[in-house]
């Protein structure tokens, strides 16, 4: 199993790190040379979504990790990565994938609030840290939509078919039972 990580900016180092340590190949994508032997799941990391969609289509990498996404690859979306995958974004979202059907706000806790920790329970396993670095939430999901966190009230976590999002960065930290999930629930089905 091979799972390719976007490497364009942002945090993506940790999902490397969390992946190698569960023992699974992980590569970086930097351009479009690095997806031409495909992979088996991708992972778009957090940082600045506006920054990373530009930064796709720039290197041309947006059309072909757009289709093999319509196509069924499976993908983890943490926090920008999130918001690349949503259809819809409240608050001046980027141009993203759009492929999961959900409303997601951008910065959505405000400038006040700009990151903070919680431990909820992640598709029932309980007490999953949980890092959030102004971070969007889920404002409403689609029918398909499969709810898998919440905290304050907030959709933060979620599935659907080949599409998976967390609002937090699973990847700081030494749990890796979002990384886990994926590669079991996401990857392997
Ligand atoms: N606020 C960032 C954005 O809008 C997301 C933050 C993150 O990925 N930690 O893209």
């Amino acid at each position: 199993m091979s799972i390719g990580i976007l490497a364009l900016q942002g945090a993506f180092i940790e999902h490397v790190m969390r992946l190698r340590e569960l023992g699974v190949e992980a590569f970086e994508i930097r351009q479009l040379r690095d997806i031409e032997d495909g992979m088996d799941g991708l992972i778009l990391p957090g940082g600045e979504s506006t920054v990373i969609s530009k930064l796709l289509r720039d290197l041309q990498l947006f059309d072909p990790l757009r289709e093999s996404i319509e196509n069924g690859l499976p993908v983890f979306g943490t926090c920008a990565g999130l918001l690349l995958l949503a259809k819809n974004v409240v608050n001046d979202g980027a141009p993203g994938f759009a492929v999961m059907d959900i409303t997601a706000k951008r910065n959505a806790y405000g400038r006040q609030l700009g990151s903070f920790l919680a431990k909820e329970s992640f598709a029932g396993v309980p007490n999953v840290p949980m890092t959030f670095i102004r971070a969007p939430f889920i404002e409403s999901v689609g029918a398909g939509v499969e709810i898998l966190a919440q905290t304050g009230g907030h959709i933060v976590a979620a599935r659907q078919d080949n599409v998976l999002v967390t609002a937090f960065h699973p990847e700081l930290g030494d749990d890796v039972t979002v990384h886990r999930y994926f590669l079991d629930n996401v990857v392997d089905s």
